[in-house]
């Protein structure tokens, strides 16, 4: 099988090649079956184990189908990919059946045999065993001067991305396309390239890079070869757009995996796992003094972690306290109350640069009354006026604080006031001393028992829930785009109903944080209150 392929040549890329082929991946390795091990293998790989094994072994049907964000990041990628090709006419394709690895990569070494110029959706395959291929796919083949073995030309990869900064994924993946680049027209490529969204290449620094990927490779195939899959460990920022979320997150669930408390990341599980810490009940009943001198713990995580379980465990708010003083941790001028205040929430379409939304809900406690605000950019060129409208809006209340989630919003401030310049700085100060981080203050003050520190998670835990259930930012994105392209003001009615959602959220975490903190206010000795 393996015998039209050229073979990994040993004296490539420095002299050692990648995969030991005398040692085949593992002794208890799957199936005979052939084993394609794919660029996006080792992409993944270096985010989740998992995900790639379970896109090489997974039951497909438990595949979670793409979000709106997804689709639109898939096809933000493939315009981003057209628009650098249009650069490199002609171009030439290989013809070949869909998943016909085979096929693909003959097709692609005749058009390098034949000499093309510029060669677009190749399909590079060495062997590394009888069964196990590696499968390079780079968006680009360059012809460049020197030689291969198919005369005086040969060929450099061009792997187009959408990231604006040349990760170090990135650069694995291109080592990737020079490695097996090599096996194929018999000597190295003199470059790899990144071609970035920000209009640049990148050029990989291969001397550093393949004896990482060689590392990671090897790990790569030992993992994807064993009979089970590797651990689930949840990670919000990278498994919230991962399609094995629902089958991951449902067995995190069902077995209460510790990776679901805000805190342990995978470092601090691998000292978890050597403590035996591996259930929620075991790490509540630990003394926060016996992690504190593990590398990335501290006393103040070790505590915050023990308290994360133990607020799990019994579905309560724990207080933090002082550890000097044993009192409540949040002075009550941290979480001042007015009798108007102001809740904001700011909407971005980060591929027009724009701000889009200032939402603000103005909470009136003299009259009772509850006003949502939406001063909106319905289209490109109105930020400017949204912005101007928000502030005419803010500097009405002059004495009114202004509650926002996380310091997104404070910064957005600082740059819309320079870039328009609106304000001298001494009124842009006052401005943003108004200003009150209720994420920061809940974090600061008191331990819940949620997966995340997410607006998402901490209101609904505290009561409150969203009119759309599946609005996220994310979606809002996709939403304003939407709008934009389709002129349809359902899309707008969306966003802004989610946007006054987020708002409602905040004053209603807001609302219950000052309910937990007044008896503790009043009663400063006291060390531990407890809600739920
Ligand atoms: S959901 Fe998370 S743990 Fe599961 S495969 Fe995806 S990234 Fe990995």
């Amino acid at each position: 099988m393996s015998a039209s392929y050229p073979l990994p040549c040993r004296t490539l890329l420095g002299g050692s090649h990648l995969i030991p082929l005398t040692e085949p991946p593992t002794q208890t390795a799957q199936a005979a079956a052939p084993q394609w091990i794919t660029d996006d293998s080792l992409f993944h790989y270096q985010r989740c184990a998992r995900r790639a094994y379970l896109d090489l072994h997974g039951d497909r049907a438990m595949m979670d189908p793409p979000s709106d964000y997804l689709q639109k990041i898939q096809q933000d990628s493939a315009e981003h990919r057209a628009a650098v090709l249009e650069d490199y006419v002609p171009l030439q394709r290989p013809i070949y059946a869909h998943g016909d690895w085979h096929a693909a990569a003959q097709a692609t070494i005749a058009l390098m045999a034949s000499g093309a110029d510029h060669i677009v959706g190749g399909v590079l395959v060495t062997p590394i065993t009888e069964t196990c291929f590696l499968v390079s796919r780079p968006d680009l083949l360059i012809k460049q001067g020197g030689w291969s073995i198919w005369g005086a030309w040969q060929y450099a990869p061009v792997d187009i991305k959408l990231g604006k900064k040349p990760k170090l994924d990135y650069q694995i993946v291109a080592a990737f396309h020079a490695e097996v680049l090599a096996a194929v027209q018999g000597t190295p490529p003199h470059e790899s390239w990144l071609a970035l969204r920000d209009d640049r290449y990148h050029s990989v620094d291969l001397a550093q890079q393949l004896p990482k990927l060689r590392e990671i490779l090897t790990a790569c195939l030992r993992d994807l070869t064993y009979p089970e899959p590797p651990e689930v460990f949840i990670a919000h920022s990278r498994c919230d757009l991962c399609h094995w979320f629902t089958q991951c997150y449902g067995e995190a669930r069902q077995t209460q995996h510790i990776s679901l408390l805000p805190g342990v990341t995978s470092a601090r599980y691998t000292h978890l796992q050597a403590l035996g810490l591996t259930t929620v009940r075991a790490l509540a009943a630990t003394p926060s003094a016996q992690l504190a001198n593990f590398p990335g713990f501290g006393e103040a995580v070790a505590e915050k972690l023990v308290h994360q379980a133990q607020a799990t465990l019994y579905n309560r708010a724990i207080a933090r306290t002082e550890p000097t003083h044993n009192t409540f941790v949040l002075p009550p001028d941290a979480l001042p109350s007015a009798e108007v205040e102001l809740y904001f929430d700011i909407e971005a379409a980060p591929d027009f640069d724009l701000i889009y939304l200032h939402g603000v809900l103005v909470v009136d406690h003299r009259h009772q009354t509850q006003r949502f605000h939406a001063l909106l950019a319905e289209h490109v060129d109105q930020e400017r006026q949204a912005w101007e409208s928000f502030l005419e809006l803010v500097l009405d209340y002059p004495h009114a604080p202004i509650y926002h989630f996380c310091p997104y919003e404070a910064q957005t401030v600082r740059k819309l006031t320079h870039h328009y310049s609106s304000l001298n700085l001494t009124d842009l100060h006052r401005l943003l001393s108004r200003f009150v981080d209720i994420h920061d203050r809940v974090t600061t003050a008191v331990t819940l028992p949620v997966e995340s520190y997410a607006l998402k998670h901490i209101a609904r835990w505290m009561g409150f829930d969203w009119r759309d259930h599946e609005a996220n930012g994310a979606q809002s994105i996709c939403w304003y785009n939407d709008w934009l392209m389709t002129g349809d003001r359902a899309y707008l009615e969306a966003i802004l109903r989610y946007n006054e959602d987020d708002c409602h959220a905040t004053y209603h975490v807001k609302r219950w944080l000052t309910e937990f903190a007044d008896p503790l206010w009043s009663a400063p000795a006291a060390s531990l209150k407890v809600s739920g």
